[in-house]
């Protein structure tokens, strides 16, 4: 008799849906019969500027040593951020994209039956990584599609071990307060991870917005997670980091695969970390197309969710079906990014492009909503 390995498959594993990604490029462009180059991709809050020229210079330079492999500890980036960020290497933990981080902190905490909690409309990866080891996901309501920290503090249970807090929110662009982050901190018990998501921090200009790691020292149960995905422009080459106290990496860091991060990923962020205009750059073209987006969904009447992040969740209009809206702007070869299933079914998000890509963008949307 033939084996069914997937009634073999753990139990997380079975009931387990992969993570939806943004339409890739060449996809669409194989349906559509056109050029990749004729193709806007918005959906996966991706840098349009192009990588950094002084991570390409990097990554040449390592092509020579293909052969090796790489620095496992990860010590010239680990150095340069920590000069960076004020504090010690010891307290870096390097992962394949931040979203390596979240799997490794549930892999040290959470054991079956246990629960995390997260927010209603939060990134999906919380969810994933969370029944892959049999957790229970406790979502709480959102508040005006943004965290509710003082329910998510409430929603913690005897058998509560991580907290995952997006600051701001993916896909809502949400974001909570200096004073918010502390007084829930000050409400979640010692024993409790707080996973602090702060993907597009680069991006946020608020002034009371908080820098998760200025309050390590205060919160010893406190994992900051951030990327070189977005604002540094290498989403390919898979690098991101969380930073906590020395005890929670050393943990962390036992259950990192070896090698998890390459050499051109090491040298690209090390580069692009030193090239401080390459940043400011991505964050003042960000600025200029989040005010040009917004001042066109205002002027189309179209409601739209307040966003400091590098992309913005956009309603379509009474009676008219995302889905439609969706599908009507792939066939004007402009990929945008469905929400269904983070419950905002009535909602599209588009990630921040370039000048041409914005307008291009725009321009699909008035030909598909007239
Ligand atoms: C994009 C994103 C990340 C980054 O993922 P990487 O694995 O670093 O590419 C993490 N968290 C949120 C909320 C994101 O939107």
């Amino acid at each position: 008799m033939a084996v069914n390995f997937s009634e073999l498959a753990v139990e997380g594993v079975r009931s387990l849906r992969p993570y939806q990604p943004g339409k890739p490029i060449d996809e669409l462009a194989r349906e559509l019969g056109l050029n990749e180059a004729d193709i806007v991709k918005l959906a996966s809050n991706e840098n349009p500027l192009g990588p950094s020229p002084k991570a390409l210079e990097a990554i040449k330079a390592e092509l020579a040593d293909l052969t090796r492999y790489p620095d496992g500890a990860g010590f010239v980036l680990k150095k340069t951020l920590s000069e960076k960020l004020s504090i010690a290497p010891e307290q870096i933990t390097l992962g394949n994209g931040s979203s390596d981080i979240l799997d490794f902190i549930v892999r040290v905490f959470v054991n079956d039956g246990d629960s995390v909690v997260f927010s209603q409309h939060a990134f999906a990866i919380y969810g994933l990584v969370a029944k892959m080891v049999g957790a229970e996901s406790i979502v709480t309501p959102a508040k005006e599609y943004g965290h509710d920290l003082e329910a998510m503090a409430s929603a913690i249970n005897d058998r509560t071990r991580i907290v995952f807090v997006t600051n701001p929110n993916n896909p809502t662009g949400t974001w909570n307060t200096r004073d918010e982050l502390v007084n829930f901190l000050n409400e979640v018990p010692a024993h409790v991870i707080v996973l602090l998501d702060e993907a597009y921090f680069e991006y946020v200009h608020e002034a009371d917005y908080p820098d998760g790691i200025s309050l390590l020292k205060d919160y010893p149960n406190l994992v900051v997670t951030r990327t070189f995905s977005k604002a540094y422009g290498l989403a390919s080459l898979r690098v991101g980091y969380g930073v906590s106290s020395p005890e929670l990496a050393d943990l962390m860091n036992r259950v990192r695969p070896p090698f998890n991060v390459d050499s051109f990923a090491l040298a690209a962020a090390n580069a692009t970390l030193l090239d401080e205009d390459y940043v400011k750059e991505s964050i003042a073209l960000n600025d200029a197309g989040m005010a040009y987006l917004t001042g066109e969904f205002d002027a189309l009447g179209l409601a739209y969710i307040p966003s400091v992040g590098n992309f913005i969740s956009f309603k379509v209009p009474d009676g008219v079906n995302a889905m439609d809206v969706y599908n009507g702007l792939l066939r004007q070869g402009v990929i945008v990014r469905p929400v269904a299933n983070y419950e905002m079914p009535e909602y599209l998000r588009v990630s921040i492009g370039t000048e041409a890509e914005n307008t291009a963008f725009i321009t699909a949307l008035k030909t598909v909503l007239s």
